[in-house]
């Protein structure tokens, strides 16, 4: 049995992905803030600032950008 660390809360799990299931819920609720984010804004936002507007942090934010299945490959913005 192999155990995952967290990337959110650290904590371990047993299934696959970066996060818990716990944290699972709470990353597709702050992609889709992404995704409205991204679509209303212009594609050359910062991390900082796409951070300060919808309150994700950087921390998540490179995670997100860093995985394509989360962001689709088609309107990867380019960060700055
Ligand atoms: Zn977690």
């Amino acid at each position: 049995m192999q155990f995952n660390r967290c990337s959110r809360c650290g904590c371990f799990f047993v299934s696959s992905g970066d996060v818990c299931p716990n944290c699972q819920q709470k990353d597709a609720y702050e992609i889709n803030q992404l995704k409205n984010y991204l679509e209303n804004s212009s594609m050359n936002s910062s991390i900082q600032e796409i951070s300060l507007n919808t309150g994700i942090t950087e921390k998540n934010l490179h995670r997100f950008f860093k995985d394509d299945n989360f962001i689709g490959s088609d309107n990867n913005p380019t960060i700055l």
